[in-house]
C-alpha cells in the first residue's frame, strides 16, 4: 500500500458542515491481480467517508462471473467500484450503482453479509414479506455452507471492478449489455423466488 496523496478539501462536510474534509489516494496492490487506486474523501469530525476504486491496468467494460460452490470460494476477493453491479441470480439479489453507492474491497462472504444486512432492514420495513425475506436468508445460509450452488456476477462498464479468483471468468461486455446496466439501488427480487430449498 502506497500513500500517494492526502490533502484538505476546501468544502464543508456534506454531513456535519465542518471544514474538516480530507482527500486521500492510496495505491493498492491486489495479489494475483494488479494495481488499483483507492480514493477516499473523509471527514475528521463526524467520520463521514466516501471512497472509490480505479483499476490502473484495465479500462474496458467487463463482466466477472464465479460459481460459489464451497466454503473456500467465500474467500475470493471482490473489488466493487461505484460503477459495479453485483448480481447473485439464484437468490434474486442485485446491488446496483446509485447515488449512495460506496466502493468496497471485500470477499464473497462480505458480499453475502451485505445482502443479509439489507434483508434485515427489509424485515423491518416490510413485515408482511417476512416469509419471503427469511427464505432468501436461509438460502444465503445454504450458500455459505456449500449446500447450495450460486453464481456471483460483477458487471462494470468502466472495468473498475473485479473478482479475483482462479475460478472467476472474465469477458468483455457487449454494447447492449452496457446499455442495459441500470443505476439504482439495492434490490432483492422477492417475487421470482423459487420455493424449493436444497
Ligand atoms: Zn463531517
Amino acid at each position: 500500500m502506497k500513500n500517494l496523496a492526502e490533502m484538505p478539501v476546501a468544502t464543508p462536510c456534506p454531513v456535519c458542515g465542518k471544514k474538516t474534509l480530507f482527500y486521500r489516494a492510496v495505491e493498492l496492490e491486489i495479489p494475483n491481480f494488479g494495481k488499483c487506486l483507492e480514493t477516499t474523501v473523509y471527514c475528521k469530525s463526524c467520520g463521514f467517508r466516501h471512497s472509490d476504486v480505479l483499476m490502473l491496468e484495465t479500462h474496458e467494460p467487463l463482466r466477472y462471473e464465479m460459481p460459489i460452490e464451497d466454503e473456500e470460494d467465500l474467500n475470493a476477493r471482490v473489488i466493487r467500484s461505484t460503477s459495479g453491479t453485483i448480481t447473485i441470480p439464484e437468490i434474486g439479489a442485485k446491488l446496483e450503482p446509485g447515488p449512495f453507492s460506496e466502493a468496497f474491497i471485500t470477499n464473497v462472504e462480505g458480499v453475502l453479509n451485505r445482502f443479509v444486512d439489507i434483508l434485515l432492514q427489509l424485515l423491518h420495513t416490510y413485515p408482511d414479506k417476512r416469509e419471503e425475506i427469511l427464505e432468501v436468508m436461509r438460502k444465503i445460509g445454504y450458500i455459505r455452507h456449500g449446500r447450495m450452488k450460486a453464481t456471483i456476477i460483477l458487471d462494470d462498464p468502466f472495468g473498475n471492478s473485479a473478482i479475483v479468483s482462479e475460478k472467476a471468468t472474465k469477458r468483455t461486455l457487449s454494447e447492449d449489455e452496457v446499455k442495459n446496466l441500470k443505476t439504482g439501488e439495492i434490490t432483492i427480487d422477492l417475487r421470482n423466488l423459487r420455493r424449493d430449498s436444497p
